[in-house]
């Protein structure tokens, strides 16, 4: 029996992870339609992806393009605002929500989803790392599936295959080591936005290409990998891995590894949790192994790159930490990007604000959302008095 398309609707379409994802839907279109696109503010662009694929629901969540949008795509019905988001995200004829917006503004959306019965793709890492615990409560509540998109995380799920976590000795996530996996602590000071944006392995957004080089992408993911997979931190690792290649590795506790494998390409997740469980041909580049000269491992520069510790006292401690340390490493990141800071000021305005703020343990929504929006206030005043 062949399986119908997955109905997909893609929030964040315009961005890195979006565009990879249309390009998942050109390849494989007897497996992938898209039936409803959302985006911020980029309406041109938004308006090609719609034409092209002839989807009728759009949404911008900035609401001052909207007529600019429905002047391009005549007989779209368009939304507005984060409420249009949410309508997209339960539109009732989607099977599958692609949550690929950067930063926290895809939870709402994503909650809306589960709590419509869909299952949703997750590729923004930043609703996990604030509100895994609620998201993953949700889904079982309604019986909907969070497939991961985050190429290390969706590798570990590719490991698994829906084992049971008590076999899981170590989940060993890989990281590139970013553009300064090499460089002296003492030249992180003088780190221009140029370079940081230079990363040795993957074309990303701004955003995260940032949290690579300082290795907060490797923090944020293994609080990512806590919620997901249901294991605590101490069974969460990070080695480094230059050419990534080995997207992550889960070792049993007979001390098995299995590991997955593939070319740096998102295309390869997102197809993965759009096709899950099955897998269909693509015309995405094999792996050649007599070209592969050497894959390396390393033990990340813990002292030198505080990130990683940081974040594992966030999953560790859990409650609002984590929700700070994420909205903390926003504001900081945005600074840097717009050269108020300096690159080392993005680790230490994100620990000056975990210290000064008093954890709530076990939070409601409510709670996680204050805590967010204090974390974004202190941060602020320190990139202001930096
Ligand atoms: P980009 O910056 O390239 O794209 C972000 C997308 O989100 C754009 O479509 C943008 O729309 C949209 N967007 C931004 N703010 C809002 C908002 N408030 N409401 C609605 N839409 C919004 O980001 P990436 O694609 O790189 O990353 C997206 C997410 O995926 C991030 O959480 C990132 O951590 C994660 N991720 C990315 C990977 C990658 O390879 N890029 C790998 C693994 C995870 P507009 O164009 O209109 O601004």
């Amino acid at each position: 029996m062949t399986s119908q398309p997955k109905r997909v609707v893609v929030l964040g379409s315009t961005g890195s992870i979006g565009e990879s994802a249309l390009k998942v839907a050109r390849d494989i279109p007897g497996r992938m339609r898209v039936v409803g696109l959302a985006a911020h503010r980029s309406a041109e662009k938004l308006a090609g992806q719609a034409l092209e694929f002839g989807v009728r629901h759009l949404a911008l969540s900035d609401g001052s393009r909207h007529r600019e949008l429905g002047a391009s795509v005549p007989g779209a019905e368009i939304h507005a605002g984060e409420e249009g988001l949410v309508a997209l995200a339960t539109l009732p004829e989607a099977d599958l929500v692609l949550i690929a917006i950067v930063g926290t503004a895809g939870l709402r959306p994503a909650l809306a989803a589960l709590e419509a019965g869909k299952d949703i793709a997750v590729a923004s890492k930043e609703i996990l790392v604030m509100a895994g615990e609620i998201v993953m409560a949700t889904a079982a509540r309604h019986g909907c599936r969070v497939l991961p998109v985050d190429s290390e995380h969706n590798a570990i799920f590719q490991c698994l295959e829906d084992r049971d976590p008590v076999s899981v000795k170590r989940i060993i996530l890989t990281a590139s080591g970013g553009p300064f996996r090499q460089w002296p602590a003492g030249r992180l000071d003088g780190v221009t936005v140029e370079e940081a944006l230079c990363h040795p392995t993957w074309v990303m957004g701004r955003k995260i290409t940032i949290d690579s080089a300082t290795l907060f992408n490797k923090g944020l993911e293994m609080i990512e990998a806590r919620w997901l997979f249901g294991v605590g931190m101490d069974r969460v690792e990070v080695v480094v891995h230059p050419q990534s290649i080995i997207h992550s590795m889960v070792e049993f506790i007979d001390h098995s590894v299995l590991a997955q494998l593939s070319k740096s390409d998102m295309c390869f997740p997102i197809q993965y949790a759009v096709t899950w469980p099955e897998r269909v041909p693509n015309s995405l580049e094999p792996l050649d192994f007599a070209k592969l000269a050497k894959l390396e491992f390393e033990a990340p520069r813990l002292a030198d790159f505080p990130a990683l510790d940081l974040a594992r006292r966030a999953g560790e401690e859990g409650g609002t930490l984590p929700s700070v340390l994420n909205a903390a490493n926003e504001v900081a990141v945005a600074a840097f990007l717009e050269r108020r800071i300096s690159f080392p000021a993005i680790w230490k305005i994100v620990a000056r604000t975990m210290e000064a703020h008093t954890r709530r343990d076990q939070p409601g929504l409510a709670e996680i959302l204050a805590a967010d929006t204090w974390a974004r206030e202190f941060a602020s005043g320190c990139v202001t008095g930096s």
